[in-house]
């Protein structure tokens, strides 16, 4: 099955979209707009950048088919 890396992450707070190619083997908590420098978090329930803000899911919960990703225990 194909696994997408190319995300398309929004910045809430500029409306900027930018590239970005997504690790395949863990998450991004941390994304910092290159545009207007904003610090990007998950929101809840989310546990990557990328499921909150990206075009695409995360690595990890195409290839498992969940709705969250690696949550921290
Ligand atoms: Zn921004």
């Amino acid at each position: 099955m194909e696994i997408v890396l190319q995300c398309s992450l929004l910045c809430p707070r500029c409306g900027q979209r930018s590239e970005e190619t997504m690790p395949e083997d863990h998450c991004l908590v941390v994304y910092d707009c290159p545009a207007c420098g904003a610090r990007l978090t998950p929101k809840p329930p989310d546990c990557c950048v990328f499921c909150s803000y990206g075009s695409v899911p995360c690595p990890p919960v195409q290839r498992d088919r969940r709705s969250t990703c690696c949550q921290p225990r």
